[in-house]
């Protein structure tokens, strides 16, 4: 993948920054509030490429297949009925430091935690209901897109 130098600035070195991708996932909330386009314009906005996105509704199976990790913790049949109960909208999106800048982008993941200006701070209801999603990883990333998107229908837009 593409490599861009930046002046690192804590030592002025020349660094280069990976060009990352990351999924989104536009959550049933979100659509429901009509909110689709809203939070799409402000991803682009932050300087996203979008390089995958459909609409889907996921069954109980695929929610709980999704957020496995969170399997034994107290509010996953919460979080997966949630996640099942309307269709939702996954987004891979691509840019220099996508997963951290996208984190940036949508806050804490209790909307009354997250900063001023985010997304989740302007449209969550709840830790539960965050209307959006965002991998922790590069890695976790290209496991999650691949969840919705096989590799061959992820395009390269630059
Ligand atoms: P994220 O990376 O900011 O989305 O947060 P986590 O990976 O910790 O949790 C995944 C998702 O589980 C969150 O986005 C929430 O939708 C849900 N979740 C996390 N903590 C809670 C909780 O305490 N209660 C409920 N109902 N849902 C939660």
């Amino acid at each position: 993948m593409a490599a861009v130098p930046v002046i690192h600035p804590d030592n002025q070195r020349t660094q280069p920054m990976t060009v990352e991708r990351t999924l989104a996932i536009l959550k049933p909330d979100c659509v429901r509030k009509n909110l689709i386009g809203e939070v799409i314009r402000r991803i682009q906005e932050a300087g996203f490429r979008i390089c995958a996105l459909k609409m889907v509704k996921l069954s109980r199976q695929e929610a709980e297949g999704l957020y496995a990790v969170h399997q034994s913790r107290p509010f996953f049949e919460e979080l997966t009925t949630f996640m099942s109960s309307g269709p939702c909208v996954p987004i891979v999106l691509e840019k220099e430091n996508a997963v951290a800048d996208y984190r940036t982008l949508i806050g804490a993941t209790d909307p009354a935690e997250a900063a001023e200006g985010t997304i989740r701070r302007d449209f969550a209801d709840s830790k539960g209901e965050n209307i959006v999603h965002g991998s922790d990883s590069a890695e976790n990333g290209r496991i999650e897109s691949n969840y919705f998107f096989p590799e061959h229908v992820i395009v390269a837009n630059a």
